[in-house]
């Protein structure tokens, strides 16, 4: 069996500026896409905030360009999921859901994370036409209407406020009587005049057929079902990262995200690299990710020539 000099599971950002980095410093990288081949840019509309795109670019189209890159050097790009992995020892061994198994010197994690979703029809019908887990990403489109905003964690208090630069009224919606995010982070949230937070409430439905109209909430106090009229519905109930399959192997912190050693890729384990979502909970953009994965394929790259296996 061939051992691969660099294995890198996941497609975002991450996994692909990893994949042209270690293809251009000739590791012959073998990628495996995973279930959602693109990762989350593939559910976002217009990215307007990476740079070199002066007039924005499609989510899709944008990974659709970072895999012809990755692919240009040679990536040998797998659509396949990765479902069990040993990572411990000099040879990593990795095995594909259909049960082929794959031998690596490094393997570099990208697999990145996946946004809570409350689960309800209404918000998967007006998915990118209103609803949105990402108020940096589409939060522009809305600038000037009103908004809702769901959660009650730092993430949510962080969208609220940068949403309520850009939009008249922020509506908060909070389903117990308190925060969990930071008092700082709650502070800001309650000196910020245009965020209006609801709290016991929940949501019903998001209103709309082409676009959203409004959001039908409940105080599950008193069960009084009320309409808030707004544009934009932003789902902001945390993040989880798609880092099960590691099980107790790789440090992770209690939300499950790998542990790097500062100013390096490096997991506890020794030719294993985390690069993206995957060990990033605080900035989480497609920059930052594809960052952290060209950090990855240089740090793989240097374990490979101090192995003497390049
Ligand atoms: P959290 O898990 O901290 O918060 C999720 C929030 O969503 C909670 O308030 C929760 O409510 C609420 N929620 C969950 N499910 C539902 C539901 N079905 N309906 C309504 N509300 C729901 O996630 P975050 O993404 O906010 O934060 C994750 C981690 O990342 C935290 O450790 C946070 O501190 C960190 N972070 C740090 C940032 C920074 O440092 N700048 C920025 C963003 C995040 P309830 O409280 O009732 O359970």
């Amino acid at each position: 069996m061939d051992i691969h000099n660099c294995v890198i599971i996941g497609s975002g950002p991450a996994g692909y500026t990893a994949a042209i980095y270690a293809a251009r410093a000739n590791l012959k990288p073998v990628l495996f896409t995973g279930q959602e081949p693109g990762g989350q840019l593939m559910i976002t509309t217009d990215v307007e905030n990476y740079p070199g795109y002066p007039d924005g670019i499609m989510g899709p189209t944008m990974m659709d360009e970072f895999k012809k890159q990755a692919e240009r050097f040679g990536t040998d790009v797998r659509y396949e999921l990765i479902s069990k992995v040993e990572l411990e020892g000099d040879v990593k061994k990795l095995w594909t859901e259909s049960g082929e198994e794959i031998q690596a010197h490094s393997v570099v994690i990208s697999t990145g994370a996946s946004a809570k979703w409350l689960g309800i029809p209404s918000e998967e019908k007006l998915m990118n036409k209103g609803v949105s887990a990402c108020a940096v990403c589409d939060g522009f489109f809305f600038k000037g209407l009103d908004v809702v905003v769901v959660g009650a964690g730092d993430t949510a208090a962080e969208e609220a406020t940068y949403l309520a630069k850009l939009c008249p009224k922020v509506h908060m919606l909070v389903r117990r009587d308190e925060m969990r995010a930071s008092k700082i982070m709650q502070d800001r949230v309650k000196k910020t005049e245009n965020i209006e937070v609801h709290w016991n409430t929940e949501t019903v439905e998001v209103l709309g057929e082409e676009e959203v109209e409004g959001v039908k909430v409940k105080n599950n106090k008193t069960n009084e079902e009320s309409v808030i009229p707004a544009k934009a519905f932003f789902v902001a109930i945390g993040h989880k990262p798609n880092t099960q399959i590691f099980g107790d192997a790789l440090d992770k912190d209690d939300t499950g995200y790998l542990i790097t050693q500062a100013d390096s890729s490096k997991t506890n384990i020794a030719g294993v690299f985390a690069s993206g979502d995957a060990q990033d909970k605080v900035y989480r953009q497609a920059v930052t990710a594809a960052g952290t994965g060209c950090m990855a394929a240089l740090d793989a790259e240097r374990y490979l020539a101090e192995k003497e296996i390049i």
